[in-house]
């Protein structure tokens, strides 16, 4: 049935109902977001959940998009959701739906509440409608209108519906408590006037059910067995509960909820994240800096990835912000095993190897140090190659194991160098180095008995190519960003680009964007951006571990 490992209190929950038999036709669940935003990984996580769920007891999930608000939603969201759903690896199959697909049964069922006395039209404006609710210690007071008889109410209704009165000139609200301990339950609004047209049922409504009467009903109606939603709507629990036990409706999911998936040094409020495109902080929703599912796919991030991020994490009641360390180990952990490493140098230093003959020498090395399925690629050694600037210096640090005058090192897979000389500007900057290499040191025949202390990466000029390499670096600077402050919480520093290069063998490879370049990080090819051989533009995936483990 399912991995015992990664039980947790919905898993267990659902595997009792089960076993006590109180469910008969199989696991429901579903996914319902609203149509307003991109999702991200916090939406992930719901996603994960629902759909796991259903697949691990054989149930079926419905994606139901909760478009109650036409001012806010829009077919291009539900576009890019149902994507972004599909790519994290989930199907719905036939199971699409809409909350507005359920706006006749809605109406219906507010008839139903206001002809039995449990529902009213009022006509308190929104000001009003906030005042008269009380606070957390005070009571609320009753509206003007709540004893308006059942007549007038379905009268004034029916009209609310046909068109009669201005945008939020009027509302239908539950008839509860006014005086109830939880706000949620001092006569909620049920539907309001919207004078505006629905990107699905166009002008067909102008009045528009709220969330809370909405999800339950459309949770009964699809036979949802478990209705499993984020910890601030344990609030409204006793709402949705209210709607389906006054209504004659034959089945009553149960609402169970969990805590929300937050990631240090991001937001997942779908404002501030709007409010970062919208100024410009980045270049949109789907920068690769953002914390939403089309940016990580931007970034090169696999899917399973975030599947594996998601399990780890798990599903509790208490909120937590997860360390971006553990999303970046489960990134390197997906792709380690599987995915080309090749060499490239973020910014380039010439280096003139002085004593070669050969136009150029042929070397191979295999694509993956362990896994020999991806075969090899050949590459080059030259006459001019390009080092990274970071791996020479003319004064080193302590501990410094890469060139330096006088000194020795390896070149990966191809020969050992030693610095001769070097040349600069007018400022002093090294501009090029010159060297000798040492033809018995190949590597993998090494004869020359040479020991330099390190590695380092390098690019053959005429055997490589052009390489825009954006770095990215975490959104904010602070582990929890200030909603209200986050202008000046952003990370300034969060995209440097580079200009180097990368081996040519990289160019020829068209099945799978993604690229470890050696020492620098894992990177990803947008074929989109870099359509021909003159310049390749890569997206820093993660970089390489700085030697962070999982405490689990
Ligand atoms: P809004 O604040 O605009 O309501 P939202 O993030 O709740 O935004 P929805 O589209 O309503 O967006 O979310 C769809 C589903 O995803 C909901 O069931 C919600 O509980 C869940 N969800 C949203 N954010 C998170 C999160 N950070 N962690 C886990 N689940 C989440
Ligand atoms: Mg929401």
């Amino acid at each position: 049935m399912y991995d015992d490992t990664i039980k947790d209190f919905i898993r267990e929950r659902v595997s009792r109902d089960i076993q006590e038999e109180r469910i008969s036709g199989g696991v429901v669940t579903r996914f319902p977001p609203e149509p307003n935003g991109y999702l991200h990984i916090g939406h992930a996580k719901s996603i994960c959940l629902n759909f796991g769920i259903a697949e691990e007891f054989g149930g079926i999930t419905y994606l139901r998009f909760d478009d109650t608000n036409p001012l806010s939603e829009s077919e291009a969201f539900v576009v890019a959701i149902q994507r972004d759903v599909k790519w994290l690896g989930f199907d719905w199959e036939s199971r699409l739906t809409f909350a507005s697909d359920y706006f006749p049964q809605l109406y219906e069922f507010a008839e139903e509440l206001i002809k039995r006395d449990k529902a009213f039209v009022c006509d308190l404006s929104f000001e009003e409608l906030q005042r008269s609710r009380g606070s957390l210690i005070e009571p609320g007071t009753d509206s003007p209108f709540r004893n308006r008889s059942k007549e007038e109410n379905l009268e004034l209704f029916r009209r609310m519906r046909a068109g009669e009165f201005a945008t939020g000139l009027k509302t239908l609200r539950a008839k509860i408590d006014m005086r109830a301990p939880n706000i949620n339950m001092r006569d909620p609004v049920l539907y309001r006037i919207i004078h505006a047209s629905h990107h699905r049922t166009d002008s067909q409504w102008c009045i528009y059910p709220m969330y809370d009467f909405t999800h339950c009903i459309c949770d009964a109606l699809e036979g949802v067995t478990h209705s499993l939603c984020t910890l601030e709507f344990a609030d409204h629990r006793p709402l949705y509960d209210w709607v389906l036990e006054n209504i004659n409706i034959n089945f009553h999911p149960p609402q169970i909820e969990f805590s929300r998936l937050g990631l240090e040094y991001n937001v997942m409020s779908k404002r501030v994240l709007n409010q970062l495109v919208e100024n410009r902080f980045v270049s949109g929703w789907d920068d690769p800096r953002m914390p939403t599912l089309s940016g990580l796919r931007k970034r090169g991030v696999p899917p399973a990835a975030i599947r594996d991020f998601c399990n780890r994490v798990g599903v509790t009641k208490q909120n937590n912000n997860i360390e971006t360390e553990l999303l970046d180990f489960c990134i390197r952990n997906t792709l380690e095993s599987t995915t080309r490493r090749a060499m490239a140098v973020k910014q380039p230093l010439a280096v003139e190897i002085t004593n070669i003959e050969a136009d150029e020498l042929v070397l191979e090395a295999p694509w993956h140090p362990k896994n020999e399925e991806l075969g090899v690629r050949t590459l080059t050694f030259g006459r001019t190659i390009y080092i990274d600037h970071d791996d020479f210096a003319i004064s080193p640090p302590p501990k410094f194991r890469r060139l330096v005058p006088g000194g020795l090192v390896r070149l990966r897979y191809a020969f050992i160098i030693e610095c001769l000389d070097v040349e600069r500007d007018e400022d002093g900057t090294v501009t090029k180095v010159f060297a000798k290499y040492y033809p018995s040191s190949k590597s993998g025949s090494d004869s020359s008995g040479l020991k330099p202390k390190g590695v380092i990466q390098f690019v053959t000029a005429n055997n490589g190519v052009k390489a825009e390499m954006h770095d990215y670096d975490r959104l904010f600077s602070v582990p929890i960003p200030r909603q209200e402050k986050f202008e000046l919480e952003f990370n300034p520093d969060s995209h440097v680009v580079h200009h180097g290069f990368v081996e040519k063998a990289v160019f020829a490879i068209s099945d799978d964007p993604n690229f470890q370049f050696e020492r620098l990080g894992f990177y990803f090819r947008s074929f989109d951006e870099s359509p021909n051989q003159d310049q390749l533009v890569f997206h820093r995936t993660v970089p390489l571990n700085q030697g962070w483990k999982p405490k689990l």
